[in-house]
């Protein structure tokens, strides 16, 4: 098939993209074809915060009533609170159980939590929006059909890009089906804005290269749960809450309050937290338990859940942003702030800046050369507010490679000094700064005991996190059944995990050999669906495509090179179908 432009993903990146072009068009009287794929079953898929500055979003639609989006609302009110561990299970440093000390004695603390008495300029989102992705995602599709401008296809995983003599882009071609080869989309321009870990992103880097200095190797997990609020709860529509200190002193967690009583409630696993046995379900569940979070939730009720991965390298990953035939917006690009941890706006806008250029080329007749693109699109992010705040935050978190204390200092510093000074650290890829479980658990539980913890993990075919974390001390969880359910049970709350007919496994262990020798197994503890389990004793773990949330978790957590020098590790990510969805993510 033949188009003008093929669109790859439909994110708030794609969503300020298609909203201008297709303006852009409607104005001009003039009508090419373009289409849109999503990989996910329905246009309002999503896993995010949201809150943010919504700039970008405002200059789109400078009337934006957010009565009409549903559950947005605007930013009312911001807190910062460090949360102090009340069970004594986490892994602190002597120094930061000094100062817990200190500030319960004090009488600072208040339910286990120390209020920042000023949120550093940096954190402000004073004049911005809370948002639902998946709602926001909707009502950005539900305009864009009005327009009958743009096609898009939900439920259609793109597999690769078309790549003619190593240089140019073709077009894309959709992944295959019950055996049928997927079909070729021919464009003049592929746009591709796939999020942090889409294959035809990945694939274009590594047929094409990468800028010098590129680095991928900070990552997080973000879980969140929306959920009902009790009647008579005290929280106001747009309340935003930022904690760091709990579940352990790396993990990050928000609250935002949504209109009508509904909140959401999550939590960042960064790569750079070398526990492996990393989980981010239990410890979301830990989160919410904490006395600061569950004075406001107790009694309310779980009405979805989700996680994805985020790509946190910001512009330290902005990849080749142009070649002939294609353009990169959104994440995927390396727009994410990684200092005011926003990454909605800043894709939203790359899409703006890459419609505007396309309009230009259109105007003048120009073909989508590299050069034509570097001169319109790239000139435009780089004299915009997106590139200028990158740069500054490009090495906000490098302290975090050496503490949490380092990086939370570090991020205070290129905050204050607008990106003048950082902390220095290397960043390193996840699986090459990990310790063995001996080694994290030191002191803690001996070597004898972790052996016999996984021998009865392996013969139960159950992960090992759970053990250990009640053996530390954690408590147990006490299901409600209302908002504390199982992993199970909350893949289940909305039904949502769906993974349709006819294709291929999008979770592939590449040598399964290095699987069977992997004395981790960490895919297993950090997959946020369950869907890889341990295989039988001495074997690789098995994959189930009905559970997979598509959180992109496992490939970077992976800690098992291949060893044929790219420094890939050895899960394969590919384009699949299905996965979570809820339009209240
Ligand atoms: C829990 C969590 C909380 C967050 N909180 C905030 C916050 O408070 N504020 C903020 O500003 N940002 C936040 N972020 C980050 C923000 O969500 C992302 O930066 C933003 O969504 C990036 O937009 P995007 O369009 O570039 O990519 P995405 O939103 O990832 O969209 C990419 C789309 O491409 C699709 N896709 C991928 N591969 C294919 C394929 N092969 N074929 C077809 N489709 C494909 C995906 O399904 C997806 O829909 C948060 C993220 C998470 C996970
Ligand atoms: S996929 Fe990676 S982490 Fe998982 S068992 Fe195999 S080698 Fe180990
Ligand atoms: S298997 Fe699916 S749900 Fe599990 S970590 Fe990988 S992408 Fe996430």
């Amino acid at each position: 098939m033949e188009v003008d432009i093929v669109c790859v993903g439909f994110g708030p990146a794609m969503g300020g993209f298609l909203t201008t072009l297709s303006r852009g068009l409607a104005t001009a009287g003039t009508c090419p074809q373009i289409v849109c794929y999503e990989r996910a079953e329905g246009l309002g898929f999503g896993v995010s915060g949201v809150v943010t500055r919504a700039r970008g979003i405002r200059s789109s639609f400078p009337d934006l009533d957010p009565s009409q989006i549903p559950m947005a609302a605007p930013v009312a009110d911001e807190h910062v609170l460090y949360l102090l561990d009340p069970h004594g299970a986490s892994r602190r440093s002597a120094a930061l159980r000094v100062a817990d000390a200190g500030l319960r004695r004090s009488g600072a603390a208040r339910d286990w939590s120390f209020e920042l008495p000023w949120t550093p300029p940096f954190l402000h989102k004073a004049d911005g929006l809370v948002l639902s992705i998946g709602q926001f995602n909707q009502w950005v599709a539900e305009q864009l059909m009005t327009t009958a401008l743009v096609q898009l296809w939900p439920g259609m995983p793109v597999a690769e890009p078309l790549i003619e003599g190593g240089n140019r882009v073709l077009g894309v071609r959709l992944a295959d089906q019950n055996g049928e080869p997927g079909m070729d989309i021919r464009a003049a321009l592929t746009v591709v804005g796939d999020g942090p870990l889409g294959p035809v992103s990945r694939i274009i880097d590594a047929t094409m290269g990468t800028p010098a200095g590129f680095e991928r190797n900070d990552w997080a997990v973000g879980m969140k749960m929306v959920i009902e609020l009790p009647a008579g709860c005290a929280l106001a529509s747009g309340t935003v809450l930022h904690t760091f200190g709990y579940p352990e002193p790396e993990i990050f967690g928000f609250l935002y309050v949504h209109p009508e009583n509904v909140a959401t409630v999550g939590i960042f696993v960064p790569s750079w937290f070398d526990s492996p046995v990393r989980t981010s379900y239990r410890y979301l569940q830990h989160y919410l338990r904490h006395p600061a979070i569950w004075r406001h939730v107790a009694g309310g009720r779980l009405r979805s859940w989700g996680a994805k991965s985020l790509q946190e390298s910001g512009r330290r990953a902005e990849p080749h942003l142009v070649g002939n035939g294609y353009a990169r917006i959104g994440e995927g690009s390396g727009s994410t702030n990684v200092l005011t941890g926003s990454g909605v706006d800043e894709a939203w806008t790359t899409g703006i800046q890459l419609a505007e250029a396309v309009l230009e080329l259109m105007r003048e007749g120009a073909p989508y050369t590299r050069e034509n693109l570097e001169r319109t699109y790239v000139a435009r992010r780089r004299a915009s507010w997106v590139d200028e705040e990158a740069r500054v935050s490009e090495r906000a978190r490098e302290g975090f490679q050496r503490g949490v204390i380092e990086g939370l200092a570090g991020m205070g510093l290129t905050g204050l000094t607008n990106g003048r000074f950082a902390w220095p650290g290397e960043p390193m890829p996840p699986h090459r700064r990990l310790p063995s479980l001996e080694d994290y658990y030191k002191g803690r539980i001996p070597p004898e005991e972790i052996a016999a913890m996984r021998r009865e993990c392996s013969s139960k075919a159950v992960p090992l996190h759970d053990a250990l974390m009640d053996r530390c001390g954690w408590p147990p969880m006490e299901y409600d059944g209302q908002l504390l359910v199982s992993h199970q049970d909350a893949l289940l709350v909305g039904g949502k995990v769906q993974a349709p007919a006819g294709y291929a496994d999008h979770v592939v262990f590449l040598y399964p050999s290095l699987c069977e020798n992997c004395p981790t197994q960490l895919c297993v503890e950090v997959c946020s669906g369950q869907a890889i389990v341990r295989g039988e004793e001495g074997h690789a773990p098995v994959f189930d495509r009905e559970k997979c949330v598509h959180c992109g978790a496992c490939v970077w957590n992976c800690t098992t090179e291949v060893g044929d020098g790219s420094g890939r590790t050895n899960i394969e990510f590919r384009a699949g179908a299905g996965g979570l969805h809820s339009t209240e993510n």
